[in-house]
């Protein structure tokens, strides 16, 4: 059977594009691998494939211990499938905390502190001397698009910056015009529904006792969302009570002005204040320079939680 490489539920750009470069990379080196997906393909990752011309993974629900897999753009257990702690991890290619991981067999773990996992499978590459085809290079460079948000997240690093602009030259593309085209194929909120809004792209964090989920949606336009704001705490609060999450925080990212407008729900929805030294009005605020959930968001929840609880 072949290894099974796959990124974290509800993929983004990096996750689809990675599990899709990676899978070349091992075949190309005489592995018998393939891509797959843990959710729908939104639509800025669906932009990118249309633009280079490139099929979405086939969608798995789960693995079993028969599966040997490789993960990319995540570690934590409850991110990936459902089944992972039976499935043999043959490598883990990220740029994640760790947590929540553990295996029974040694394997390859390479998680670096850098914007986007493209950025460290561009280096797997040349360290392998294969050659990265402008199909693989419209993809990473996708991927580094969106998980820098076109090089101005704080998540950002030079060697994102350097690998992006070596791409670009691969792709042959103009990396101003393609990567606002594509960030803004996903930006459009008006045709989602409350639901696909808050699971789009939201994850589970474990932060001492407590649940934490974090939800983020990018647009261009942060009150054309907030207009639906009553909807979205419905939804939210629902959600809440079906899994016992301690705090929801709903991130409203705009991507033109790299701010965001944060929502926040559930029974220490409070800590957000403390977490990011602002007042809450009707469970939101704005978040000044806020664009990056792992490297602003997390973090200051955790430090929030650990101050105020512990
Ligand atoms: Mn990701
Ligand atoms: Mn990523």
């Amino acid at each position: 059977m072949s290894i099974k490489i796959f990124g974290h539920q509800n993929p983004d750009t990096d996750t689809i594009t990675s599990a899709i470069v990676l899978a070349e990379l091992e075949s190309k080196l005489g592995r018998d691998a393939k891509a797959y997906r843990l959710g729908e393909v939104n639509k800025e990752t669906a932009y990118a494939l249309k633009y280079f011309n490139v099929d979405a993974p086939e969608r798995l629900d789960s693995v079993t211990e028969e599966d040997t897999v490789m993960l990319v753009d995540h570690n934590e257990f409850q991110q990936s499938a459902p089944g992972i702690e039976a499935a043999t991890i043959l490598a883990v290619i990220d740029h994640h905390r760790v947590a929540n991981f553990e295996t029974n067999a040694p394997l390859y773990f390479r998680a670096e502190p850098v914007g986007c996992t493209a950025t460290v499978l561009y280096k797997i590459f040349n360290e392998n001397n294969v050659e990265v085809t402008r199909e693989l290079a419209g993809l990473m460079l996708s991927a580094i698009i969106s998980d820098t948000l076109l090089l101005k997240s704080p998540t950002t690093t030079d060697q994102d910056e350097k690998t992006l602009y070596q791409l670009a030259e691969i792709a042959d593309i103009n990396l101003e015009l393609y990567g606002l085209e594509m960030l803004k194929a996903g930006a459009s909120t008006s045709d989602k529904t409350a639901e696909e809004l808050i699971n789009g792209d939201a994850k589970t964090f474990e932060m001492g006792e407590r649940s934490v989920r974090i939800a983020q949606v990018n647009v261009v336009d942060v009150d054309e969302l907030f207009e639906r704001k009553d909807e979205l705490v419905e939804v939210i609060t629902k959600e809440i009570d079906a899994n016992k999450y301690d705090l929801f925080t709903l991130v409203v990212t705009n991507i033109l002005e790299s701010n965001s407008k944060v929502l926040a729900l559930g029974e220490h929805h409070g800590v957000i204040e403390k977490a990011f030294d602002v007042a809450l009005e009707d469970n939101a605020a704005i978040l000044k320079g806020v664009v990056s959930r792992k490297k602003q968001v997390v973090p200051n929840i955790e430090k929030a939680f650990a101050s105020l609880y512990e």
